[in-house]
């Protein structure tokens, strides 16, 4: 069946064999508009689609709520992550009784500062390192 109107781009054909009109083409042009520009004939209910793309997602006010259970499929996510990476500071310590600082102690572990900043930070709640080094002194961990 012929079509005289312009179809929608997006609608499938009705049973008719026709797709619902467009109610409007829309443009992607830098207001020069040449043959090579590419055009979307929508209908209406296309249009609202496309249109609501166009406009920037509302944004989400911190703080954000995180429920117990994402909470804990995180940890459970990362936790192999943070064992490995713990077990490495702690075999790095080992042995060391005088304590490691902090550049030694990245060289030993071989993890990034940021790291060792984290997983320090893990083991000293855990218990199961310890700060050294008196006040002034770049301060290092010994195993506790
Ligand atoms: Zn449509």
């Amino acid at each position: 069946m012929q079509q005289t109107t312009l179809g929608c781009d997006w609608c499938a054909a009705g049973k008719n064999g026709l797709r619902p009109y467009a109610v409007s083409t829309l443009a992607l042009t830098n207001g020069k508009r040449t043959a090579k520009t590419p055009t979307l004939d929508l209908c209406a209910r296309h249009i609202r689609q496309l249109t609501k793309q166009f406009r920037p997602m509302k944004k989400v006010r911190g703080p954000y709520k995180i429920t117990k259970q994402e909470r804990t499929r995180r940890a459970t996510k990362h936790d192999p992550m943070w064992k490995e990476r713990e077990e490495k500071v702690l075999a790095a310590l080992k042995g060391k009784e005088g304590g490691l600082k902090g550049p030694e102690l990245t060289k030993a572990a071989k993890l990034t500062k940021h790291y060792i900043y984290k997983v320090t930070t893990r083991l000293l709640e855990a218990g199961k390192v310890k700060r050294v080094g008196a006040n002034g002194e770049r301060r290092g961990f010994v195993l506790a």
